[in-house]
């Protein structure tokens, strides 16, 4: 028997509602290491920290506008707890391995999107899918940079710039122009 369309509409809804809590969480994480690394006076790192938190903002932002295209309510829970005072490798370590767990469950989402028909919200989680597959190579190649050259790497970021030029917000962009 083959599913109505209201069941196969709430089981793609689930799951990115799924995928918005764990963007939440992201957006709370990284703002987080951003702030310590910008007090760590490691500037570079500070201000892609904060350039991919914005991006998984976007990304809790397209997953809400597809839940409300396809008549769900988006979710305000984030999935975890924000881990504070961390290690800077630990930082990286942990942020990698959180890319690839959230690669890995956009592609079974996939899956629950092509099983209930859902061709638009596939899509939607490939694309997000290449630019967390960015984060985590750019993630991992900071571990590594700090595995080989520790004191040395970090010594060389310290006093950078932590300006994220182009991130404007609503203000900065104008604010209301009515
Ligand atoms: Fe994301
Ligand atoms: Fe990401």
């Amino acid at each position: 028997m083959s599913k109505d369309r209201k069941e196969r509409k709430a089981n793609v809804i689930e799951v990115l509602n799924k995928a918005r809590s764990m963007e939440l969480y992201a957006v709370h994480q990284y703002m987080n290491q951003h702030y310590s690394l910008d007090g760590l006076d490691y500037g570079e790192l500070a201000a892609n920290m904060k350039l991919i938190a914005i991006d998984e903002m976007k990304h809790a932002e397209a997953f809400a506008e597809r839940i409300k295209e396809l008549g769900g309510e988006p979710t305000s829970e984030k999935d975890g707890k924000v881990k504070t005072g961390e290690e800077v490798l630990a930082i990286y370590e942990g942020d990698a391995a959180r890319e690839d767990a959230t690669i890995d469950a956009y592609n079974s989402f996939i899956k629950v999107c092509n099983e209930n028909g859902d061709i638009v919200t596939a899509r939607l989680f490939e694309r997000i899918i290449d630019e967390e597959q960015a984060h985590m190579n750019y993630y991992e190649n900071i571990a590594e940079h700090i595995k080989s050259l520790g004191a040395v790497y970090l010594a060389k970021i310290a006093g950078t710039p932590s300006s994220t030029g182009p991130s404007k917000g609503f203000v900065q962009n104008g604010g209301n122009q009515g």
